[in-house]
């Protein structure tokens, strides 16, 4: 096949036919396409789009490009669950929801990221536990699987090597907003955890990846019909992400939410938000989900899965994670209601402290971020605790605290 026709015909709008699409993938994953070519057909694919047929080709040629798993014949075993969320700011629902559909019986083989940008990532969360160990082998997931029913890792050198590939480039290439890539993206590595069932929580909104609810809408129907093609029932939830789930953003910071969560102390939001996520791929009654997250039975899946996975969960507590070296409450300057407190803003303040990073080879520090934020529709006077900021140095407590400022509006 000649690649410069391939990418013409793409950039002129026409459309590529499976056989091509599984060649150009061969090439980006094998070597023999150069990345100049692949980098230019990602941009004639972000302009001119691609139909159901075609995005539906990319996904499976990503997905087959490494190993698919495979947990044994329906009937045989459990249905295998899980959930993938477009990202947003404090989104620590997964380290809640894995433990709680566990509790219900269900695998929840659990392949996560790692944050960028301002979007925070489940493993950097994960990694704030000492000596949670991220990178299992099938062999150990498949394990783990069968004596506790779940696991949360990161993505195998097995797994969809063309997605890593065409993520990099897409990267550096501007053509990451692309819904047909974006669709091959996620869904290539959801179905080769050979899932019988998946919820996407799509977010729309100033902390998000889609902006606006039509563009949450036309990337949660491509999804959804993505994986229908792959044999997987898929719900799709949306989301608004203009204000931070629950009040914590960070890593440990997260982590000790979630263990109050676990405890019954958590927020509502949060609570809510697994809550529905959980109703979307178990049949179990609502309230039977929300004794379990509360009472202490998923708390104790997740103390296994833990120490499973190289921590120390019956010593895990708040006092276990990294704690940063300055601890600053922003208060008030006003009175007032609070209208909005900005996701963005807050997710730009965690990335600044140090808890994200802007490239993919950043190191993240675990022990930054905020909590105790205060929600909207909250009446506050001056010096009433707008936030905590967990920090390096009090130059970087006034900087975030400054961003975060910056990102509350008032109500007239
Ligand atoms: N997450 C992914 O895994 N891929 C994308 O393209 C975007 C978000």
């Amino acid at each position: 096949m000649h690649i410069p026709t391939l990418i013409a015909r793409k950039r002129d709008a026409g459309s590529l036919s499976t056989e091509e699409i599984d060649f150009l993938i061969a090439g980006l994953t094998g070597g023999s396409i150069p990345e100049y070519q692949w980098s230019a057909m990602a941009m004639a694919i972000y302009f001119r789009g691609m139909s159901i047929e075609e995005t539906w080709a990319l996904t499976r040629a990503m997905r087959d490009s490494g190993e698919v798993l495979t947990w044994g014949a329906p009937g045989s075993r459990p249905p295998v669950v899980d959930k993938h969320s477009t990202g947003g700011i404090g989104d620590k629902t997964s380290l809640l929801l894995a433990p709680l559909l566990a509790c219900d019986g269900l695998w929840v083989p659990m392949i996560s990221g790692r944050g960028l940008g301002i979007t925070g990532g489940t493993l950097d969360k994960l990694e704030s536990i000492p000596g949670f160990r991220v990178g299992l082998s099938v062999e150990e997931m498949r394990a783990q699987l069968e004596r506790l029913g779940c696991f949360m890792a990161g993505q195998t050198a097995m797994l969809c090597p063309a997605d890593r590939k065409l993520y990099a480039l897409r990267d550096v290439t501007g053509t990451v907003p692309a819904i047909p890539l974006i669709t091959a993206s996620i869904m290539s590595k959801k179905l080769a955890e050979g899932l019988d069932r998946l919820v996407l929580d799509v977010k729309w909104g100033s902390g998000a990846f889609m902006q606006t609810r039509p563009d949450a809408e036309d990337l949660a129907r491509a999804l959804t019909e993505a994986g229908r093609l792959g044999g997987v029932e898929v719900r799709a939830l949306l989301n608004p992400m203009s204000e931070t789930l629950g009040c914590a953003a960070g890593n440990a910071v997260e982590v000790r939410e979630v263990i109050d969560t676990f405890h019954g102390k958590g927020p509502e939001d949060l609570i809510d938000l697994t809550l529905d996520l959980a109703c979307a791929v178990s049949d179990t009654p609502r309230e039977t989900h929300f004794q379990r997250l509360t009472d202490g039975t998923a708390w104790r899946k997740f103390q296994e899965m833990v120490t499973a996975q190289g921590g120390d969960g019956e010593k895990l507590n708040a006092d276990a994670l990294p704690q940063a070296p300055v601890v600053k409450y922003l208060t008030a300057p006003f009175s007032g209601l609070i209208a909005a407190l900005d996701a963005a803003a807050v997710g730009n303040a965690v990335l600044n402290l140090g808890a994200g990073r802007s490239r993919a080879e950043d190191a993240v520090d675990h022990s930054v971020g905020v909590d105790h934020l205060i929600k909207s529709g909250t009446e506050v006077r001056p010096r009433d605790v707008l936030c905590r900021i967990h920090a390096r140095t009090e130059a970087d407590a006034d900087a975030a605290g400054r961003t975060i400022l910056a990102g509350i509006a008032l109500e007239d």
